[in-house]
């Protein structure tokens, strides 16, 4: 029997990477849903991978984007919450802040589908104990915001030097971006955090054993335009070492993993955005196409619930064992 992994997609919206970026017109909430879900649902059906959507509250909310929206839960899909305002800051909120984001998403969320929502994942992996408690209060079952990577302040640095419009009061906010360098000493595996009374289930973003470089598809996507053997041989060398290790994967796609600078030009400066549509699909099918092979790939909720069943220590934050 192959070993279990989850897949998820951040249903970011061209809006959210607008407003991180800094960059003016984010306001009116501009979409790209309308080509983007339809296409990611085609690709999922083809490929009868059912998996969890992190939709973000805002969207949720505008008319404009519930017929999309509704099209994910009808397809079977999980649909986690990814926040409301996806402010990569969200650790710096407050408990009553916390409170309204959680039950803002939960609100519009509620206008296209009956699931209950029990998974989080933060933006930009943001965490915190407050987001802990307010996650176990609020009834769910999972987080999995958390990154191990070194490479983080080198993320970091790249995005900056991608922004350099950005005033000093927008690079403080965003200064955790990504993580720390220290976040590499997380643990990859699935564990339980231990908040109060109750205990969470923390699924990981894989990252690649040992040397916690990122796996999720944009990474890989990304080395392949430089060299597609070598961003393959990346990519099996990382499956492989996730399946010798136990480590049970946890892949992450993004929206930009199924959109050309043609679909969102606002976004062409994203890495890997100048790649044509029908070579970029291909490539996202070809790594998919090695996850399957070697993991029987679930939805988070399902991942999730094996690992509540398994008889694990819960941790504190900050505790987390690497
Ligand atoms: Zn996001």
């Amino acid at each position: 029997m192959k070993p279990i992994a989850s897949l998820s997609l951040d249903l970011d919206n061209k809006w959210s990477y607008m407003k991180t970026h800094g960059d003016a017109g984010w306001e009116s909430f501009p979409s790209y849903l309308d080509i983007v879900v339809p296409r990611t649902l085609q690709f999922f059906k083809e490929r009868s991978l059912e998996i969890t959507f992190f939709i973000v509250g805002q969207d949720a909310a505008l008319d404009k984007n519930t017929e999309s929206l509704h099209s994910i839960s009808e397809a079977n899909h999980e649909i986690g919450n990814h926040s409301f305002n996806h402010e990569p800051w969200l650790h710096l909120y407050s408990k009553p802040e916390l409170e309204t984001e959680f039950r803002r998403t939960e609100e519009a969320i509620a206008k296209f589908t009956n699931q209950r929502l029990i998974g989080f994942r933060g933006p930009g992996y943001s965490l915190s104990p407050t987001v802990l408690e307010v996650l176990a209060e609020r009834g769910y079952e999972y987080d999995c915001s958390t990154l191990p990577t070194y490479i983080a302040p080198l993320a970091r640095a790249y995005y900056f030097f991608k922004s350099p419009e950005m005033s000093d009061e927008e690079r403080e906010k965003r200064k955790k971006l990504f993580g720390k360098f220290a976040d590499g000493f997380q643990s990859l595996k699935p564990y339980k955090w231990r908040v109060g009374e109750k205990s969470l289930v923390e699924i990981p973003v894989t990252t690649l054993p040992l040397f916690k470089t990122p796996i999720h598809a944009s990474y890989v996507i990304y080395l392949s335009t430089f060299s597609k053997t070598l961003a393959k041989t990346y990519w099996k060398t990382a499956i492989e070492m996730c399946r010798v290790s136990g480590t049970q994967l946890s892949l992450l796609l993004h929206p930009l993993d199924f959109l050309s600078g043609e679909d969102a030009p606002e976004l062409k400066f994203f890495p890997a955005m100048n790649l044509p549509i029908e070579k970029k699909l291909e490539f996202v099918s070809e790594i998919l196409e090695v996850f399957t092979g070697k993991f029987e790939v679930v939805n988070m909720r399902e991942h999730a619930a094996t690992v509540a069943a398994e008889n694990l220590k819960s941790l504190d934050y900050g505790k987390q064992a690497a």
